[in-house]
């Protein structure tokens, strides 16, 4: 190179590209550190690579990369010992910001890690000038090459001369301009440089740290500086899994989100090589009272640099319910998420991943069903919500969705068919699943249900009303019924119901006469030819109206039409002695007293008997004992 300074012009697509950075992306200008830290680190990487290749004569030495703030001369440093750049390189690649240095390096070493080098950000080198007013690169190239100094001041010109560095490596010297000083506060770069850089693969150092150690030779711990390194270069994502234990992974939980206090319940170690590159270790929490699908529980990383929290559009959005990171660099991150949506790779890497997901819960049903037992209740609502969201993954996790009865026991959607196919079929043929919300509150007709040898489900979860409606669609010939959706035999009803006793016109009277106990606007009375040992009053509400109602109430909407009022249906047993004797009372007084308390006594069966009507049950009970 020429011993005098050179001057020149950098490549036309930069004076278009210039005001666009600036403005644009100011708003995000954070940004520059993460790809300056890239570059050192892209550097340092290829430099190892070469080494590995054996084409570098020696030693590499130490490869920390150093980052320094002198905010009096309002200098922020990035300092690399990587391959450097000689000034036939710096032209090419700095002057010309179309030509990614990166991509022709990739070019010549085909057989090397390529996996491992950083680039293709987009903004690259360039977002330097977000925040500095000037800008110097001090480099000096692994080959035998003098160093060199280039300079820009934020216009297209530049000048390219000697320098004097006399270590391999690169220097980026940001003259952080008036409007960012925020980046010359040690504390906004330490943050920002946990944030993106807390996993780099090469070390990075910022400054001194002070602690406390027991000197050799000395008794007492004493407070020592040391270098202040802020990364761990082996996440455990990018560990083998079959040398790690349950520890190293709850360990790794706290490293990453250090403020939490939940505890994983179980994690997958996502290790994808064909035919994208996808590392990543996902973690399921414990269950919680709502759905909490939290957009910013999963960290995207591209070669272990933080890129972003927000995983929309990248991972389906069930997978958002879970916790951990995502690497990979094969997700296009310099695109708006729009674009990302409706990228076929990021929808096959995004449909990859969820396959994953259900192998490894598949593996965990088939190897341990004890254990993925104990663990349904925590995982329930995430799987349901990935089988409501995602066809795909029902198709999957058909076979290990679990049903959980009244009795604690589980049973996979075929299993639990089989169990109740020889009494639960009704006369359509239509294997009718019976389901309790409430063990306690829906004591009454569950105990008659297990009398007539029903099994009786339990769905306490809050999506199990969706979930159940999506199964009824899914399947044919199957149907859910709340226990106390209508009186027993008609829940399954098995044959033509039997006659009635009365005459039409004795009917009319019998139905006034409750109708007149009730208010219109909350029960509905009908009359019910059931069996003579059926109890003589049944209280129930419809199952159409109550799944209304609790869908509902878990979207949060207002209900329209009135629908929202839970209507119930007082059911009345023609054939019942007590009502046939009801009918022939002729004391009217006696006769409305004994209506009140048949729907009293049903009511308490419901638990729907409070206040002052209970009080009111209790003194009529006392008085007819008299
Ligand atoms: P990208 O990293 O996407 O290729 P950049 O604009 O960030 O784009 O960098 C352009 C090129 O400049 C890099 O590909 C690399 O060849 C070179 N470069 C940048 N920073 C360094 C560095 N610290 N050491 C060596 N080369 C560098």
């Amino acid at each position: 190179m020429a011993k005098e300074q050179k001057k020149g012009s950098i490549s036309v697509q930069t004076e278009n590209i210039f005001p666009v950075i600036k403005k644009f992306l100011y708003s995000d200008n954070e940004i520059f550190l993460r790809e300056l830290v890239s570059n050192a680190v892209d550097a340092t990487l290829k430099l190892q690579t070469l080494a590995s290749m054996g084409k570098i004569q020696g030693e590499i030495g130490d490869t920390t990369i150093e980052i320094r703030l002198d905010e009096k001369k309002k200098l922020l440093v990035i300092s690399d010992k990587g391959i450097g750049m000689t000034a036939d390189e710096v032209e090419r690649y700095i002057n010309n910001i179309a030509f990614s240095g990166a991509s022709e390096f990739l070019d010549k070493y085909k057989e090397a890690d390529a996996a491992k080098l950083i680039g293709h950000f987009g903004l690259g080198f360039y977002s330097a000038f977000m925040v500095s007013d000037r800008v110097e690169i001090l480099t000096k190239s692994y080959q035998d090459a003098p160093a060199v100094h280039w300079e820009c001041d934020g216009n297209t010109e530049f000048t390219l001369e000697e320098g004097k560095k006399a270590e391999r490596g690169t220097d980026v010297i940001l003259h952080i301009s008036d409007d960012a000083k925020e980046f010359l506060d040690e504390i906004r770069i330490l943050n920002l440089l946990k944030k993106y850089g807390k996993f780099l693969p090469v070390p990075v150092r910022f400054g001194n740290e002070k602690k406390w150690e027991k000197p050799e030779g000395e008794e007492k711990e004493k407070e020592i500086e040391v270098p202040r390194i802020i990364n761990n270069t082996k996440p455990l994502w990018k560990q083998n899994p079959s040398e790690l234990k349950d520890e190293d992974y709850d360990k790794f939980y706290r490293e990453l989100y250090p403020y939490s206090f939940d505890q994983p319940l179980f994690h997958i170690h996502i290790n994808i090589e064909y035919p994208f590159q996808l590392t990543g270790i996902l973690y399921f929490p414990k269950a919680k009272e709502r759905i909490e699908v939290q957009k910013d529980k999963i960290q995207l990383y591209c070669n272990q640099v933080f890129i972003t929290d927000n995983v929309e559009g990248i991972v389906p959005e069930f997978l958002m319910l879970l916790h951990g990171v995502i690497d990979s660099p094969d997700i296009p991150l310099n695109v708006s998420r729009s674009y990302l949506q409706s990228d076929s790779n990021v929808k096959k890497i995004s449909a990859h991943i969820t396959k994953k997901v259900a192998d490894k819960l598949e593996e965990m049903f088939k190897n341990d069903r004890a254990d993925f037992e104990k663990k349904w209740d925590d995982i329930r609502t995430f799987m349901q919500y990935g089988v409501l969201t995602d066809e795909k993954f029902f198709e999957r996790a058909e076979k290990f969705m679990l049903l959980k009865n009244t009795e604690g026991n589980y049973f996979t959607i075929d299993e639990y068919e089989k169990k109740i196919e020889t009494l639960q079929k009704d006369k359509n043929g239509t294997l009718v699943h019976l389901y309790a919300t409430n063990i306690e509150e829906q004591y009454a007709p569950c105990q008659e249900a297990k009398a007539k040898g029903y099994d009786v489900l339990l769905l306490d979860g809050i999506l199990d009303v969706h979930f159940i409606n999506f199964l009824e669609q899914k399947k044919e010939k199957i149907s859910f019924a709340r226990i106390d959706a209508d009186v027993m035999d008609k829940l399954i009803q098995k044959e033509e119901a039997l006659p009635s006793k009365f005459s039409e016109e004795e009917q009319k009277k019998l139905k006034e006469l409750f109708e007149k106990q009730v208010p219109a606007d909350k029960f509905t009375v009908i009359l019910e030819n059931m069996q003579e040992n059926d109890l003589p009053i049944y209280i129930t509400k419809p199952e159409f109206m109550r799944r209304w109602n609790d869908m509902q109430k878990i979207s949060g909407q207002p209900s329209f039409y009135g629908m929202g009022e839970e209507k119930c249906n007082l059911a009345v047993n023609t054939n019942h002695p007590v009502v046939a004797a009801l009918l022939a009372d002729s004391d009217e007084a006696h006769a409305k007293e004994v209506c009140s308390q048949l729907i009293d006594l049903a009511l308490l069966s419901q638990q729907m008997l409070k206040g002052e009507a209970l009080s009111k049950f209790i003194e009529r009970s006392v008085g007819m004992i008299r």
